[in-house]
């Protein structure tokens, strides 16, 4: 409705005050679908090149569309080693794990380390609760991830236990989830989502199958909070991650961000004054973990000289 200061001015070119925010549910192409504040859905047409994905706040005039800054941005790499912009404006990431299959190692590592350099928060979901060595799996990330994330353990399948989630979600969140194929990644969205109903099964064939949807979605969840659903990222998962972030928010090494290490961009392999060093000594740091984290840097490091090597980073 227009205000009477804006007919009084009867000026054609659309009015600030005639501005509409509202969100991104899904990226078409040549269009996006909007929801507004005002709980209208609609479509409005954008350049095909603009940019806009699910998640970004945008303030309509007329016909012209506007994006708002973003607050967080999810990323991933496609298959040429490009990459894309996934979802913008999340809170929290999902990294669904399983029993089985069992996870590449350092999987769990990469993709929190990755969520926390992204200003996302990471929580754990342990699908699969239903199988019969479920407990030891769960005592397990517990015992490794229970000081650094939430973790949810559910099933699926049966659809139990998926409240203490929901309710997470519910506190205004925004998620989106990731995790290696045959998880039960569809199967959670299905099971917290009703109404979704995405194609369950290890072969189900993303992107090709003739129920597959292959356009990122935003969903609201009933309770509250809401998902954000883009099928390619699910199973390719997110951008490499730099030393600098590894280093900086490896899971375990949370301690360190009191006591500091000597020096700023410490790597924690052998420098001299390492706080991460000192915490495996005082055996406050298991060896186990610390043995994974020089792994996982020993990788990233390879995977950054190869990339300066061809000429992808300066
Ligand atoms: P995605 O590849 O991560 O999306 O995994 P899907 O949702 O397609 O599930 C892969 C397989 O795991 C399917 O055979 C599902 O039926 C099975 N699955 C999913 N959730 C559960 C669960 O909670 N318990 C058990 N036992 N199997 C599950
Ligand atoms: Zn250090």
């Amino acid at each position: 409705m227009k205000s009477k200061k804006s007919q009084n001015k009867g000026s054609r070119t659309p009015n600030l005050e005639d501005a509409r925010e509202g969100v991104v549910i899904s990226p078409l192409g040549v269009a996006v679908e909007v929801l507004f504040d005002d709980g209208e859905r609609c479509q409005v047409r954008v350049k095909r090149k603009a940019g806009h994905v699910v998640g970004d706040r945008v303030s309509v005039v007329g016909e012209v569309l506007k994006r708002l800054p973003r607050r967080t941005e999810l990323r991933r790499r496609d298959a040429n080693g490009k990459t894309l912009l996934v979802g913008a404006n999340l809170d929290v990431l999902g990294v669904v794990v399983a029993p089985l299959p069992p996870q590449p190692t350092g999987f769990v590592d990469r993709a929190i380390v990755a969520a926390r350099a992204a200003d996302l928060q990471p929580f754990l979901v342990a699908n699969k609760c239903d199988m019969e060595d479920a407990d030891g799996f769960v005592e397990a990330m517990r015992r490794t991830y229970g000081q650094s994330v939430d973790i949810f353990p559910l099933s699926a399948r049966r659809k139990t236990n998926i409240e203490a989630l929901l309710n997470f979600l519910a506190q205004g969140h925004r998620g989106a989830f990731v995790g290696t194929t045959g998880v039960g990644k569809s199967s959670l969205i299905n099971a917290i989502c009703p109404g979704i109903d995405l194609p369950v099964g290890e072969l189900s064939d993303y992107g090709q199958g003739t129920h597959t949807t292959t356009v990122s979605t935003l969903h609201s969840l009933q309770g509250g909070g809401e998902l954000i659903d883009t099928p390619g990222f699910r199973d390719f998962g997110l951008v490499d991650i730099t030393v600098e972030e590894l280093a900086l928010h490896f899971p375990g090494f949370e301690d360190t961000t009191e006591h500091a290490c000597r020096f700023r961009n410490c790597r924690h392999r052998s420098e001299p004054g390492c706080a991460v060093i000192e915490l495996v000594h005082q055996e406050k740091i298991a060896e186990e973990r610390y043995r994974t984290y020089l792994e996982i840097l020993a990788d990233v490091e390879a995977s950054e000289e190869e990339q300066r090597r061809r000429g992808w980073k300066n």
